[in-house]
């Protein structure tokens, strides 16, 4: 047998000297990252089955296939319709490779015709199981990131469990909680997940893949935002605050949303910057203004 390609590596390494690095999850399930961004593909059999295609890693994807399969590119499935994830697609999709997303995401994708996102060839409504050869992928709908759908890849067979923009592993969640379009479906989300038997958790992003443990610590993280805001929010005393702004009730307004979200960064960050996960000097004052907004209009 020749050597293993230099991307191909162990559970634990993060070595990207080729620029990607592929790993095997569980038999025939195939993480691919480039550092920053990850995602999945699975052989089946029948065909390889791909999650997305990140512009940043779609160059990589044929060689990570062509290394540990013979089998040709089968389907592809759309986790959401942001480029970022998405982007790749136009450079994979040849006539005959299924694109598989769910109903609001292909309204989304048809609105916005962008050549570089083909418009998937499988639509399903919130719920569908993929029976791709041996390999038993099961589909949901959630809405805990874009407001045009997110779909969950759930292998029971593997448990394996992916849910793109969720959280990074050893990470707190990138600028405004990965810019959910929806805070309490994000909230909400965790223990939904949780409740799934899975070992790997893939979210898109790092060189990891995440494990129950990131999900719990990174719900903790959101969790304490949350009942941190809220009580913040209830303590400030309105009626003063907005009648030392009396010109212009708008200001007052201003005021209150920076007044809290400065006394809880203030907290959270003596809780969590030294804590497990890295990125609270650069996020957790976007998580607490992005909370603000949610404890006083939508909670
Ligand atoms: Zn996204």
């Amino acid at each position: 047998m020749s050597e293993p390609a230099r991307h191909f590596v162990q559970e634990g390494s993060t070595d990207l000297s080729a620029g990607f690095l592929t790993r095997e999850l569980k038999p025939g399930v195939f993480l691919v990252s480039n550092g920053n961004y990850q995602t999945l593909f699975t052989t089946t059999g029948a065909g390889v089955v791909l999650l997305d295609a990140p512009p940043p890693l779609v160059e990589f994807l044929p060689a990570a296939i062509a290394d540990v399969t013979e089998e040709k590119l089968h389907t592809i499935v759309y986790s959401h319709g942001h480029t970022d994830h998405i982007g790749g697609a136009h450079l994979l999709a040849r006539d005959g490779v299924n694109i598989v997303a769910e109903t609001s995401t292909a309204r989304f994708l048809e609105e916005k015709s962008d050549p570089r996102r083909p418009a998937p060839t499988t639509i399903y409504d919130e719920r569908t199981t993929l029976q791709v050869g041996s390999r038993r992928i099961e589909l949901f709908r959630d809405g805990f990131h874009s407001a045009d759908g997110d779909t969950v890849m759930y292998l029971p067979d593997d448990r394996v469990i992916v849910a793109i923009d969720l959280l990074a592993p050893g990470w707190v969640p990138l600028l405004d909680f990965d810019i959910t379009e929806n805070m309490f479906a994000y909230m909400r989300a965790f223990d939904k997940f949780l409740s799934y038997d899975f070992e790997f958790f893939l979210s898109g992003h790092t060189a990891e893949a995440a494990r129950r443990e990131d999900v719990e610590i990174t719900r903790d993280y959101v969790m304490d935002v949350y009942h941190t805001v809220k009580r913040l929010h209830d303590e400030i005393n309105f009626s003063e605050l907005l009648a030392e702004h009396r010109e212009s009730e708008q200001e007052g307004i201003k005021r209150i949303i920076e007044e809290v979200t400065r006394r809880a960064t203030k907290e959270l960050s003596d809780r969590w910057l030294d804590g497990p996960m890295k990125g609270v000097d650069l996020w957790t004052e976007s998580h607490a203004r992005q909370m603000v907004l949610y404890v006083r209009w939508t909670d």
